[in-house]
């Protein structure tokens, strides 16, 4: 089920609710919706509304603690990850370098194959390029092809002060909704 944002009284990020719950909320009227997918609608045939993406408190709820881990998604590894393969590449020379994917050739790998039991979690999975991911590792863990981690892969956190940056740059109607789920996603 899909997860919408909730935003504090305040706009500050809250937390992160499923649809069913939110419905719940908005006939309590505990929420206000602050963005919707236009291209979604959700609901039965006497009540439709168009998909919730960001709602937010109708009260204030107080602050939360310093930082809090980000969900699990594609997108907030590779935003982890910088975009960039966490397989290290080599010049002609043999000199380790750092490949920056373009969003064409970036992958969620499995360091722990995914075909073996591995699991989708920030500590299995690693932003690689297509070629690292597809044509090299396979269904192999790097030790069997051979290949090293530029980093251990861990959970990120969505630090504080990106909640006090928020308070004063958000501006729900001049954001498109599709910038402000990565921006939340990502946890930059
Ligand atoms: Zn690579």
């Amino acid at each position: 089920m899909e997860s919408v944002i909730v935003l504090n009284r305040n706009f500050e990020y809250w937390t992160e609710v499923n649809l069913r719950k939110v419905l719940k909320w908005l006939v309590q009227e505990k929420i206000e919706i602050v963005l919707v997918d236009e291209s979604k609608e959700i609901g039965s045939i006497e009540y439709r509304i168009k998909m919730p993406l960001v709602v937010r408190l109708m009260k204030f709820v107080g602050f939360r603690p310093k930082s809090e881990k980000i969900p699990f998604s594609t997108e907030a590894v590779f935003n982890r990850d910088d975009n960039t393969c966490q397989y290290w590449h080599f010049d002609e020379k043999g000199k380790k370098f750092k490949y920056k994917c373009n969003t064409d050739d970036r992958t969620l790998d499995h360091v722990f194959p995914e075909s073996r039991g591995g699991r989708k979690t920030f500590e299995n999975s690693v932003c690689a390029c297509r070629n690292c991911n597809e044509r090299i590792k396979k269904n192999r863990t790097p030790e069997e092809a051979g290949m090293e981690l530029i980093r251990k892969p861990v959970v990120p956190h969505r630090d504080k002060n990106s909640f006090v940056i928020m308070r004063f740059a958000f501006n729900p109607k001049k954001l498109s909704h599709k910038k402000f789920i990565e921006w939340y996603r990502g946890g930059v």
